[in-house]
C-alpha cells in the first residue's frame, strides 16, 4: 500500500531533497548572524521600505507588519508590503535587505515587470495544481491506486515546476531592486550591502532549491511512466 512512496527511481529525489535542507539551514543561519548587526544609518526594516517606495512615487501603498518568522512579502492583488514584526521594527542588515527586497517586488509591480504578471497570472492554476497533487497523493496512500494517476501527477508537476521557474527571475531582479535602492538612497553603505547580498542570496537558494526539487520529481514521474508502457 506505501509502495508508492517507496516508488521506483525514489534516488532521483535526493539530490533536491539535500539542496532544499541545505538551503534551509544556510537561510536561517545567514539571517541569524545579520539579524544581530545594525546598520549604520539606523532605519528599520518598515522605515527602509517606505523610503524606496516613496522615491519610485508609491507614497500611497501601505507598509503593515504582520505575524510570524519571515512571513514578508509584498501581496500584488492588495499593492501592498507586508513585513514580518522582526523586520518591521529591527533596524539589522537582515530587517532592511529584507524589507528592501519587498519593496523591490512592489518596484517591479509598477515597473510592469513581465515575469511578474507572468508569475501572478500562474497563481490560481498553481494553487489548483497543488490541492489536486494533495488529492492524489492521499489516494496513492490510503488505496494505493497512485500508477493509475501518474498521467495526472506529471501534468501536475509540469504545472508546479514552471511556476517555480518563473518565480527565480522575479526573485532574483527583486533582490537587484533592493541592493540598487539602499546603495542609492544610503539606507546601507558599501561594506553593509555586502551583508544584504548574503542574506538575499540565502534566501534565493531556497526557490531554487524548490525548483530542483520539483523538476526531479517530474523526472521521477516520467521514468515510471516510460517503465510502466515498456511492460
Ligand atoms: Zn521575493
Amino acid at each position: 500500500m506505501l509502495a508508492f512512496i517507496i516508488m521506483d527511481y525514489w534516488w532521483i529525489a535526493i539530490p533536491g531533497v539535500l539542496l532544499g535542507l541545505y538551503a534551509q539551514i544556510k537561510v536561517t543561519s545567514t539571517y541569524a548572524h545579520y539579524v544581530r548587526v545594525a546598520t549604520r544609518a539606523g532605519l528599520t526594516g518598515a522605515q527602509a521600505a517606505r523610503e524606496i517606495l516613496d522615491a519610485a512615487g508609491l507614497q500611497d501603498m501601505p507598509v503593515e507588519e504582520v505575524g510570524g518568522h519571515l512571513t514578508d512579502h509584498y501581496d500584488p492583488t492588495k499593492r501592498a508590503l507586508f513585513l514580518s514584526s522582526e523586520n518591521f521594527h529591527g533596524s539589522s542588515i537582515a530587517a532592511v535587505g529584507v524589507a528592501a527586497h519587498e519593496a523591490g517586488h512592489a518596484l517591479q509591480h509598477k515597473a510592469a515587470y513581465a515575469p511578474l504578471h507572468m508569475r501572478m497570472a500562474m497563481v490560481p492554476i498553481t494553487q489548483f495544481a497543488s490541492i489536486a497533487w494533495a488529492g492524489i497523493f492521499l489516494l496513492g496512500l490510503v488505496f494505493g491506486m497512485f500508477y493509475q494517476f501518474l498521467g495526472i501527477a506529471i501534468a501536475i508537476f509540469t504545472v508546479i515546476a514552471l511556476f517555480q521557474l518563473i518565480t527565480l527571475p522575479v526573485e532574483f531582479d527583486a533582490s537587484r531592486r533592493a541592493k540598487v535602492q539602499l546603495l542609492k538612497l544610503g539606507l546601507v553603505s558599501g561594506d553593509e550591502s555586502a551583508g544584504v547580498n548574503k542574506v538575499l542570496n540565502a534566501a534565493a537558494l531556497t526557490y531554487v532549491a524548490a525548483l530542483v526539487t520539483s523538476v526531479l520529481q517530474l523526472l521521477q514521474f516520467v521514468m515510471i511512466a516510460r517503465g510502466q508502457s515498456r511492460d
